[in-house]
């Protein structure tokens, strides 16, 4: 699913973000990464949906070779992947629904199977009811699970997430993590940058610590690992 063989990044600037990092990530797991800010989780993230490219290194994702692929090619990459941001990133002038349906319409869906889809899925994030609200008019909880359902809606084999919950309190957290948990139940592989050491130490799922632009550590049902 992800294959990331001797990947480095090294910024433009000259910061070496990531060094040499190899990982495997199967079908259907549930990965945080983790460690602290600086360390190079974003990058990355980022690398997963080819946001930055690595400087070096092997790169395949849901079988794409994301370092020598045709920019064309990059639009079927990201189709098979669901992304989730801290900062929500929703359309400010569109509803809940437009919302969710937008990222179906990029993919030119007939328009029955679009509004079926996006009905079920903000049930799934249980924000049907919703659909007309704008984004300002929803809590950042709420924001965040219509993010989610933009995520999911074409069925994504990978859920990326950059602190999906770092804006939000403890409990809405916990519903956040609710929803991927389901998601992650029905098959599909999610892996999400986090700080949230309660989180990642009561879901003990697999846990990558990454250190100054290493994997220092790579358990299969991990911890956070350290006192934030
Ligand atoms: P984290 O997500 O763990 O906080 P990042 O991946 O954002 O870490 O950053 C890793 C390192 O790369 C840091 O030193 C950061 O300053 C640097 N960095 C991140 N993005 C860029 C960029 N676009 N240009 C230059 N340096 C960057």
């Amino acid at each position: 699913m992800i294959h990331m063989r001797d990947v480095s990044k090294i910024y433009e600037n000259g910061v070496l973000a990531l060094d040499h990092v190899s990982i495997d990530i199967g079908k259907g797991e549930f990965v945080f990464v983790v460690g602290a800010s600086g360390a190079g989780k974003s990058t990355f993230i980022k690398m997963l949906f080819r946001e930055e490219l690595p400087t070096s290194g092997e790169l395949e994702v849901n079988g794409h070779d994301v370092v020598r692929m045709e920019h064309s090619e990059v639009p079927y990459l990201r189709r098979g992947l669901g992304v989730i941001f801290q900062d929500y990133r929703l359309l400010p002038d569109k509803t809940v629904f437009e919302n969710v349906a937008f990222a179906m319409q990029v993919i030119e869906a007939p328009r029955r199977l679009m509004q079926r889809s996006v009905n079920a899925v903000l049930d799934v994030v249980g924000l049907r009811d919703k659909y007309k609200n704008f984004p300002s008019q929803l809590s950042g909880g709420e924001q965040q699970r219509v993010a989610i359902a933009r995520a999911i809606v074409n069925d994504p084999a990978i859920v990326i997430a950059d602190e999906p919950t770092g804006n939000l309190d403890p409990e809405t957290s916990w519903d956040i993590m609710d929803i991927f948990q389901r998601i992650n139940a029905a098959g599909t592989t999610i892996v999400m940058a986090t700080h949230d050491k309660t989180i990642v130490d009561t879901m003990q799922r697999r846990v990558v610590a990454i250190e100054d632009g290493h994997i220092v550590r790579d358990e299969a049902q991990g911890v956070y690992g350290y006192e934030v």
